[in-house]
């Protein structure tokens, strides 16, 4: 099966953009998430490790999107997009991802957008933000160095302890759909 995200992606997200990409990397990746669901995604969600990495993947994110508007970072982040122009989802993230990972979001009911919004946007970046709900870590983690010094110490901890524990569930659900793909004879 394809890469596994890197559990010690911790550093900064690359700069805006990571250059050109082949227009159907994303696109073939999708189609592979489509093709696994299709045929395992009852498997998977009958499955009481995997039902249980969903719902608490699913307590962690709406945990962590909570302390990002309670923090103040959801909206500086809109404002950095829409009147900046500074967002940093850039082309080419879109590329850190795996089918699995696609395949957990298709999981979690979640559609993967077969076009982009702007030749210079991550794949899937949508009209309201991101459309992903279990995101790679380079996603999660980044905060920019502006936000890092606007917080203050102790909520920039918090923050960071509540999307560390948001790595750690998607990673768990990441690894425990492999297996049981795996166990069930991919
Ligand atoms: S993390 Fe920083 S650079 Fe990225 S969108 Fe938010 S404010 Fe802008
Ligand atoms: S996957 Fe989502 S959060 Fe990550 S760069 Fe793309 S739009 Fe932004």
């Amino acid at each position: 099966m394809s890469e596994v995200p890197e559990r010690g992606e911790y550093a900064s997200r690359p700069p805006r953009s990571v250059g050109p990409v082949p227009p159907p990397a994303i696109l073939e990746k999708i189609e592979t998430a489509r093709k696994l669901f299709e045929e395992y995604g009852a498997l998977l969600r009958a499955d009481a490790r995997v039902a249980a990495q969903l719902e608490c993947a699913r307590r962690k994110i709406e945990r962590s999107r909570k302390a990002n508007v309670e923090s103040g970072v959801a909206a500086a982040c809109r404002r950095c997009d829409e009147e900046e122009g500074g967002s940093c989802c850039g082309a080419g993230i879109e590329n850190r991802y795996t089918p699995v990972l696609l395949l957990a979001n298709l999981l979690m009911g979640k559609n993967l957008p077969l076009k982009r919004r702007s030749e210079n946007d991550c794949h899937f970046l949508g009209e309201t933000g991101c459309s992903l709900d279990a995101r790679h870590v380079l996603c999660v983690n980044y905060l920019c160095t502006r936000i890092q010094k606007e917080l203050p110490a102790r909520e920039l901890i918090r923050l960071q302890n509540i999307i560390g524990e948001e790595m750690d569930a998607v990673f768990l659900l990441h690894e425990t759909i492999k297996k049981t793909m795996k166990s069930a004879g991919t």
